[in-house]
Formats: C-alpha cells, structure tokens, sequence
C-alpha cells in the first residue's frame, strides 16, 4: 500500500488543495475542477467574500495580529463524524503555536444534518458551506470553517482515497468516513493520529504552506509534488513512493510536526 498526497490545483474559480490520498496500487496525481456557487441573497446580509478567496491568500491575516486579534474556527460535522476530543485539542495546540491571536481563538463544534450522498464533490461542499457556514469575517475577527463529511470524495479512485481537501482561503473539510475506515484497519494509525494529521496539515495550507501565501525563506518547496515540503519529516511532506513510510511513522503514534523551514515561513509572515 502506498500513500500519496495530492497537490494544490488552480481551478476557474477557487482553489483547493488535497491531501494525503491512500493509495493501494500505484501512485496517482490527481487534479481537479469546481466551480463557485453564487448565493447573492446571502451577500447581501452578510459580507461573505472576505472568506470565498483563493487557497493560502488569507495567510498573513491568519498568522499576525494585524488585521485580525481573534480566529473562530467552525467546525461542522455530519452524525458520526465528530471529531475525537484529543484531535480538537492537538488542533488548539498547533493553532496557538503558530497563530498570533491575542484576543483568543475560539473553536465551536456543531452537528448537522448528513446530505445523504455516496460522495461529495467540491461543488457539494461549497454548496454545504453556503448553506451551513454561520461564521465569516467580522470586524477583528477571522472565521475559518472546517466539515467533517460522511462519505468519501468523488475523485477517489480504486487505487486512491482522498482524506482531506483546504479550498478557497478559509475552508477545509475532512473525508471523515475515510478517515475511519483507514485508521480502523489492522496496523493502521490510530483515529487520532490520523484525524489530526489531516487537519493540521488542511490548515498548514490555509496558513499559505508551502510558497502558497507564505513567501519562502528557504528552499524546501517539493515544486514537483505543488505546495508541499521537501523535508520528509515535515506535517507538509508529499509522499508518492513511500507512503508505507507514512503509515508507518503514523502507526507509531506521532503526529508530524511542522519543520523549521515551514515554521521560518509562517513567522516571516506574521505567525509565531
Ligand atoms: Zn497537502
Ligand atoms: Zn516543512
């Protein structure tokens, strides 16, 4: 088995990136396309376009306390898809030692309904965050929205499963389903190692990882694997050949952390 990580593709109208895609055969590359969903109604009560940029733009505002003081993260989960406590709180860790935010960070978790579908597009998500997302910019504050899904991405292949995508500036989701299924096979990684893995590393993207907002101040861009690291123990590594490696250093029970050059990145642009 291998494991691969997708890369950031620019699309006609957002962007997003993918991550971490299991693969059982061969390693594959995937790009894909969406389209952005108007909803000018909801503009029209709240300013929303703040929020519906491309991948990695709100990098500096996520990190420095220039523009904004405070985060709130809304994360929104179909029935059976919540996160565990312990993936919540390495989540907090990792975003209070990079964020600066001294008015606080706020997480709000929340259910809501499944949309009773056997896979979810990009579209599909973009249609669930127009619909579900309550949290947007406002004043000092910057909203970022996060979905835990109950089935998997429609651009899986037989050989390759998609855990999770970051797409437009302040928006992930996670492939919970997913998630589950790999991290509940035998020698697996645990559900929280896995889970956080995926989580932390969708937000290393928001926070303009690697040269996708955050400008570089070395050189560690992976260009041949797009917005990745080329340090192999890095969150943001991209791994096509080595991906029992992966589950390997998964299996032992350690989430990756960011290395000093992603980290060197993110400060010289606001974050800790
Ligand atoms: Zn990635
Ligand atoms: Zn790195």
């Amino acid at each position: 088995m291998k494991l691969i990580q997708l890369f950031r593709a620019p699309l006609n109208a957002i962007t997003f990136v993918l991550l971490l895609v299991i693969v059982s055969s061969c390693s594959t590359d995937a790009m894909q396309t969406g389209n952005e969903e108007t909803d000018s109604q909801d503009q029209q009560e709240v300013n929303k376009d703040a929020n519906r940029q491309s991948t990695g733009s709100s990098s500096e505002a996520l990190l420095s306390d220039k523009s904004f003081t405070s985060i709130k993260l809304e994360i929104q989960y179909m029935p059976g898809m919540e996160p565990g406590q312990q993936t919540i709180d390495n989540f907090r860790t990792f975003l209070e030692e990079r964020l600066n935010k001294p008015a606080g960070i706020e997480l709000v978790l929340e259910e809501i309904p499944s949309a009773n579908k056997d896979q979810y597009s990009i579209d599909d998500i973009v249609s669930l965050e127009n619909t579900y997302r309550t949290a947007y910019n406002d004043d000092r504050m910057i909203a970022v929205w996060g979905i835990f899904l109950d089935a998997e991405y429609t651009g899986n292949t037989e050989n390759g499963t998609v855990l999770g995508v970051a797409f437009r500036n302040t928006s992930f989701a996670l492939f919970e389903s997913s998630v589950q299924e790999f991290s509940d096979r035998a020698f697996g990684p645990s559900r929280t190692v896995l889970e956080s893995t995926v989580l932390n590393h969708e937000f290393g993207h928001l926070m303009g990882l690697v040269n996708a907002g955050a400008p570089l101040q070395s050189d560690h861009q992976d260009t041949e694997h797009g917005r990745h690291c080329t340090d192999e123990n890095c969150l943001m590594y991209w791994t096509a050949e080595t991906g029992e490696g992966i589950l390997d250093m998964l299996t032992g029970g350690n989430i990756p952390s960011l290395d000093n050059q992603c980290i060197a990145d993110l400060r010289a642009n606001g974050g800790k």
